[in-house]
């Protein structure tokens, strides 16, 4: 080295250089330099790049003057590439020193290289900005993303335009099916698309046997030409991240730059796989917290919701679904849900996947006896296809009970008014039938012509019986705590259905204990439900195609007690079915046929009279029902009617108004009063019995209930305000034997109600009541 030319450090060492380091250009530059020797004035600095060999690029010129005058100049090499020269000249001539041409060439040669250094920096921190932007965008737009599909679509928009890429594709099976998205930003051959698509799979870690399907978007402004590549440029490298969740890889992004890319490409593709990654594991928290939600609200619905799929495979249920499932879906059935109870589902998914349309509400019939109602409809998949079925089923039991209920109720209601129409019909002629062939018997001298009437009245007896028996069953009345005999209630139900079961060839034998105590409750809800016992063993017994016998038994059964059996040599009652019998609306009858409401009600019944009932029953030999009551201690002195003649005072003659609009009625009873040894008076309605009244004194008034014009009530009211006090001389009778408000008024004004049709001996008696009643008053 010579020891004459100082290092370049030292060369460096003297002079303030940190404005040189400011300056941008080579001009500037030399100006700095040149303002560090002495005399800068003089000094004349040239800077030529092998370009600008020819020209003067660059100077600092102290004196122009100087330059054209041509002084001498010593050059100076400044290194880097290109390497500069430097030209030094001194005005005057002089030449400049070495030493001042070595320190400005050192000089430019360090503004050069930082100048250069600051300008990769520069670049570094540009590209680095423009990474930055890159990714805040992707932040950006990834944030709005409320679906992994918009996540995806957003990231390789953003991706590809940071990095000029190719395409894009994103792998995943977040909902069940293996994708690929393979986003282009212009094309791609097939065989490149399915390659990419599949190492993106495997990068996803998606399970092989999973067919991928490979969905292929163009991404905003999709240029049709293909890459453009450097000639030079070999064949750029795909790059692949997975995307992770809580430690798990659960999709993938991938991304093929148009030309082989440095480090910083691969930087950006990852910086944006993270951000992509924090993105779908938001999306996927809020997914998982909406399906909670929408879960629960699902497990606390009171419906079963099933989803199916095509081949009625359960894939998922709810809380109540669940519970329901062990009963529908049988262990054999591999989880298909082919049919609830009785309804078949298959025809049901054909309607909706072949035809798309979602069948009406269906109903099912579940074992046990719950009846569900089946909503079957469509889950769309993508492009609105259905792609399962949800099944909707509610437990209608409950419902459905209270609906037969209450057309049983409107059935039985509309039936009582048309029988109490009927009765009501029939029960005046009947009283004309009853009544003379009673007088005619009593009056006829040929015994045979007696005989014959003596049946007429027989009959027209059990006309009458029918006639109550089918009263009681219409009626619906107040429980209510009588005194009665189990024989009576039996009778009356045998007489009710003896025809109607010997018709069919089902006879009924009785079996009536002697002695058997009273009871105490109510005659009617007994009749009902001896009744529906001997309708159930007529329907048994037919239902076996042939004949049989009912018995009907009644015992004093152990002190205490009372006992009524029907008994039937019917098909018995199988096993299986003895523990349900009792259960309202059971009933294996055909529909139309039974409502299963009979035994249920018998148990009501009994249960209200504080009895048991029991069954005995074998298959093919028959059933018998017992019903044990307590026998009566309640001493009731309203009884039907009594039993025992009173006993018969010598009649006095009494002049009696006789009101009723059925004139053969009224002529029965002025008759029949006549032969009492009274004067008797018809006349047709309230008004003319008033006018008369008006007139003329009466000991007793017999009139009808209902009449048109004036009836038996108002006449009575009419009566009271004439003469207060008149209504001891009132008698009602009435035909209407459904409704309560005869009773009711006639108890109010404690007057005696004679039912039609009567017996001519009650109508004495009651007769005879009434006068002495007026007599003793
Ligand atoms: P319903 O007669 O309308 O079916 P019930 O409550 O009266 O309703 O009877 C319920 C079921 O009990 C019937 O459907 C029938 O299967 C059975 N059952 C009742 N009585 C008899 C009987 N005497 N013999 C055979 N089965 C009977």
């Amino acid at each position: 080295m010579d020891p004459t030319r100082p290092e370049k450090g030292d060369l460096l060492a003297g002079p303030d250089w940190s404005r040189l380091i400011r300056v941008t250009g080579p001009e500037a530059a030399l100006e700095v330099i040149a303002a560090a020797f002495d005399d800068p004035e003089s000094l004349d600095l040239v800077l030529r790049s092998p370009e600008q060999e020819s020209g003067e690029a660059a100077r600092h010129c102290g004196r122009a003057a100087i330059v054209e005058s041509g002084g001498r100049c010593r050059d100076a090499r400044v290194g880097g590439r290109p390497v500069w020269t430097l030209s030094v000249r001194r005005a005057g001539g002089t030449p400049p020193a070495a030493a001042e041409v070595e320190l400005a060439a050192a000089a430019l040669a360090a503004w050069r290289s930082a100048r250069g250094e600051i300008g990769r920096g520069e670049q570094r921190l540009r590209a680095r900005a423009r990474e930055l932007d890159m990714l805040q965008d992707l932040g950006r737009c990834a944030a709005a993303a409320r679906t992994w599909d918009a996540l995806f679509l957003e990231a390789a928009t953003v991706l590809q335009e940071g990095t000029g890429a190719d395409l894009v594709v994103a792998a995943h099976a977040l909902a069940g099916e293996a994708e690929a998205r393979v986003f282009l930003a212009r094309p791609a051959a097939d065989a490149v698309i399915e390659a990419l698509a599949a190492r993106a799979a495997a990068t996803a870690e998606l399970p092989p046997e999973l067919p991928l399907r490979v969905a292929v978007e163009r991404l905003p402004g999709f240029e049709e030409s293909h890459a453009r590549r450097r000639a030079d440029s070999g064949r750029p490298e795909a790059a692949f991240a997975p995307l992770e969740r809580r430690g798990r890889t659960v999709a993938a992004l991938g991304l093929l730059p148009s030309e082989p890319s440095g480090e910083r490409m691969f930087r950006m593709f990852f910086g944006a796989a993270n951000q992509v990654s924090l993105h779908l594991e938001r999306i996927l928290t809020v997914l998982e917290a909406e399906q909670d939600r929408f879960r629960s609200i699902l497990d606390s619905m009171p419906q079963a919701v099933i989803l199916a799929d095509r081949s009625l495979r359960v894939v998922q249920a709810n809380r109540s679904a669940s519970a329901l499932l062990g009963r529908l879906v049988p262990a054999a059935g591999e989880g298909r849900l082919a049919r609830v109870g009785d309804l078949d589902l298959a025809p049901l998914a054909a309607e909706v996947f072949e035809r798309g349309l979602s069948p009406s509400e269906q109903e099912a019939r579940v074992e046990g006896g719950t009846v569900l109602a089946v909503t079957v409809s469509a889950l769309a998949g993508k492009g609105g296809r259905p792609e399962a079925l949800v099944l909707v089923l509610a437990d209608v039991t409950e419902r459905r009970r209270l609906q037969a209920q209450l057309a049983q109720a409107e059935k039985m209601s509309s039936l009582g008014e048309m029988i109490s129409g009927i009765a009501h019909e029939l029960n005046n002629p009947l009283s004309s039938v009853l009544g003379y062939s009673q007088l005619a018997r009593g009056s006829a001298s040929d015994p045979k012509l007696a005989a014959r009437l003596e049946v007429v009245h027989r009959e027209a007896r059990r006309c009458q019986r029918i006639v109550q028996n089918l009263l009681s069953f219409a009626r619906r009345y107040e429980p209510e705590r009588k005194l009665l005999s189990v024989n009576e209630v039996a009778e009356s139900v045998i007489a009710l259905t003896a025809y109607q079961f010997r018709v069919s060839d089902v006879r009924i034998e009785e079996d009536l204990g002697r002695d058997v105590p009273t009871i105490v409750g109510d005659p009617h809800q007994l009749q009902q439900a001896v009744l529906n016992l001997m309708s159930n063993a007529h329907q048994a017994i037919r239902s076996a195609g042939r004949g049989g016998i009912i018995t009907v038994r009644t015992r004093q059964a152990r002190p205490g007690w009372v006992s009524l059996e029907v008994e039937d040599d019917g098909p018995g009652i199988p096993e299986s079915v003895r523990p349900r019998i009792f259960e309202p609306f059971f009933t294996t009858k055909a529909p139309g046929q039974g409502t299963g409401l009979g035994l249920s009600l018998v148990e009501g019944a009994v249960e209200a009279h504080r009895g048991r009932i029991s069954l005995e029953s074998e298959e093919g030999r028959g059933t018998r029902f017992r019903i044990e009551l307590p026998v009566g201690t309640e001493e009731s002195s309203v009884r039907e009617r009594p039993g025992v003649e009173e006993p018969h005072e010598a009649d006095v003659p009494a002049r009696i108004l006789v009101v009723d609009d059925e004139d053969s009625v009224a002529q029965l009873i002025c008759e029949t009063l006549a032969d009492e040894g009274h004067r008797t008076e018809p006349v047709r309605d309230g008004r003319d019995a008033l006018d008369l009244l008006r007139r003329e004194e009466f000991d007793l008034v017999v009139a009808d209930l209902r009449m048109p014009g004036m009836g038996g009530a108002s006449l009575c009211e009419e009566m009271e305000r004439m003469k207060p006090g008149v209504s001891s001389r009132i008698l009602l009778t009435t035909g209407d034997t459904v409704s309560r408000e005869p009773e009711a008024f006639a108890r109010r004004k404690g007057i005696d109600v004679l039912m039609k049709p009567f017996d001519l001996d009650d109508l004495r008696r009651a007769v005879r009541s009434r006068l002495r009643a007026r007599r003793e008053s």
